[in-house]
């Protein structure tokens, strides 16, 4: 099997003038597709210099650039850095200045962010669908002008390192989560696997894949910078040959319109997207008859996903899965009748995974016990970048601590009922609570605070903020938002901010007591 991500992704050549991606109104061939990211792959070798294992970040929105960059990248040994689009300026610096990265191709809004956030721009630029005339590298440009050229050979090995995906910190700064070129090939084996086994869950699933000549087609909705939307929709559909219909930002209405339109077969996205679409007034009437693989993964399922689906679907093509920015791939799902059945679980654990439950103290705990989760498996990432302890606290004799307290019931399947991490899950986008409150302790009226994760039934959960004032300093509720908002990503503004005079409720650790602090204030 090929074991460095351009052997696995060449095989994407072979399908020469069949569409691979729709974006908006443009609709690239994979010749096209191939013909942009070699001209790129020569440029930034031949030009820029670019040896192998140096870090090259991508910081955009979901742009037909986004995949073109990346390929080439990985393909000449680089080493990729898909950055958080949403992150404020000063998150996509530390992405920047972390990675050490040479260079970062980035649109104008990532461009304009970084230029503001650093205090002296320690790498190259390249801008792609700039506004205006901009100085400076431009991608368009730079395709065009190497229109024709091979892409450069460079030796790699499976065991080089291939990407540094960012994802939230616990200690408040993102941690840069390195893979290899064996950890994604083996994670894209594996979401191919997956595909096909919850297709095979259902019978009218499995008539519909035949009927539609076997030529899946998928509606990318979620962000390219995290694993569900880079492997299972771009990395695996280049691959396999597969139409990737892509959208820029979420839309429940353009979605069915797109379903339609271009016979879309795979939606798999964040849970709350499946609920807005099935919800959406125009679900009823719009043809979606091609679909047979419905997904919504990477945060526990809310109530209203379940209800949704019996609500608007009669079969059962349906399903969860269960993974992270660490496993780089699913490592349960629930699928079928199987979700159907227990519609609370997150599923079946993959048979390319071994798992483990173990107390807090280590000692692996016997099936059916509530515990730890830690698995095995190849497609898990390598380290932590720059981060050794961090890295040797997390993997242990192969194995990796998951963070997630949970148990697998005797049919095997895997119930989360907590996290070891203190963690929001804010409709599939993390948020590491320390982050806040860390940014939080730096504003001069704040003596204390502990952010909570409040239920919310559309996303799951929102972040809120309890505060504590600095004696004699006068906070209002909208200082606190516009010192946040220069501070940290939208999606992690909090959705409550209460007040207090009197200390937090702590443990003799010195933890913060957080669901007495919910309990409190969500009555
Ligand atoms: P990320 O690295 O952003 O993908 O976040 C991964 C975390 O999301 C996991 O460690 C879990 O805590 C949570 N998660 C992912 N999938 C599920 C699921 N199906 N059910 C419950 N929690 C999930
Ligand atoms: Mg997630």
């Amino acid at each position: 099997a090929p074991n460095t991500l351009r052997e696995l992704l060449d095989t994407g050549r072979n399908f020469e003038e069949q569409e691979f991606l729709i974006y908006q109104d443009e609709r690239l061939t994979f010749n096209t597709f191939f013909a942009r990211a070699d001209a790129f792959s020569h440029y930034l070798v031949t030009e820029l210099s670019i040896a192998k294992g140096e870090r090259i970040a991508i910081a955009m929105r979901n742009y037909p650039e986004w995949m073109i960059a990346y390929y080439a990248i990985v393909s000449i040994g680089a080493v990729v850095v898909p950055l958080n689009s949403w992150g404020s300026a000063d998150e996509l610096c530390y992405g920047l200045s972390d990675s050490m990265a040479k260079l970062v191709i980035c649109d104008q809004p990532r461009y304009d962010a970084i230029l503001s956030g650093a205090d002296q721009l320690s790498c190259q630029t390249i801008l792609v669908r700039a506004k205006d005339d901009q100085a400076g590298l431009c991608f368009e440009d730079i395709v065009r002008a190497n229109l024709g050229a091979a892409m450069p050979e460079i030796r790699c090995d499976s065991d080089d390192i291939a990407q540094i995906m960012y994802t939230s910190g616990t200690t408040g700064r993102p941690k840069g989560a390195v893979s290899t070129h064996r950890n994604i090939c083996q994670a894209i084996f594996s979401f191919e696997f997956h595909g096909m086994c919850s297709a095979m869950a259902n019978p009218e699933s499995i008539g519909k894949m035949f009927s539609a000549g076997f030529a899946p087609c998928t509606l990318l909705s979620v962000p390219l910078f995290h694993v569900s939307g880079c492997y299972a929709a771009f990395l695996l559909n280049l691959r396999a040959g597969r139409k990737t219909v892509m959208m820029y930002k979420w839309s429940a209405e353009e979605a069915l319109a797109l379903i339609a339109k271009e016979r879309v077969t795979i939606f798999s996205a964040v849970p709350s997207m499946v609920v807005d679409l099935l919800r959406h007034p125009n679900f009823k009437t719009t043809d979606t008859s091609s679909l047979f693989s419905l997904g919504g993964g990477g945060t526990a399922c809310p109530p209203s996903f379940s209800s949704a689906i019996a609500e608007n679907l009669s079969d059962a093509y349906v399903g969860t899965g269960y993974g992270m920015t660490e496993t780089n791939a699913i490592c349960a799902s629930c699928t079928g009748d199987a979700f159907l059945y227990k519609p609370n679980s997150a599923g079946t654990l993959s048979p390319l995974v071994e798992w483990q439950t173990r107390s807090p103290e280590g000692d692996v705990l016997a099936q059916g016990d509530v515990g730890e989760i830690w698995l095995k498996s190849a497609c898990n990432i390598s380290a932590y970048w720059n981060k050794p302890d961090a890295t040797a606290e997390s993997f242990i004799d192969g194995w990796m601590a998951t963070g997630d307290i949970g148990y697998i019931d005797d049919e095997n399947f895997v119930f989360l009922v907590d996290r070891a991490k203190d963690l929001i899950i804010r409709g599939g986008e993390n948020i590491y609570p320390a982050e806040i409150e860390s940014c939080l302790s730096q504003h001069s009226g704040v003596a204390d605070s502990a952010i909570i994760a409040i239920p919310n039934e559309h996303l799951g959960e929102t972040p809120g903020a309890v505060i504590r004032v600095r004696q004699g300093a006068d906070l209002s509720e909208t200082d606190i938002k516009d010192y946040l908002n220069t501070k940290l990503a939208a999606f992690k503004q909090p959705s409550h901010i209460w007040f207090v005079d009197e200390e937090l409720p702590r443990n003799p650790a010195g933890k913060v007591l957080k669901r007495e602090l919910l309990k409190r204030f969500m009555n």
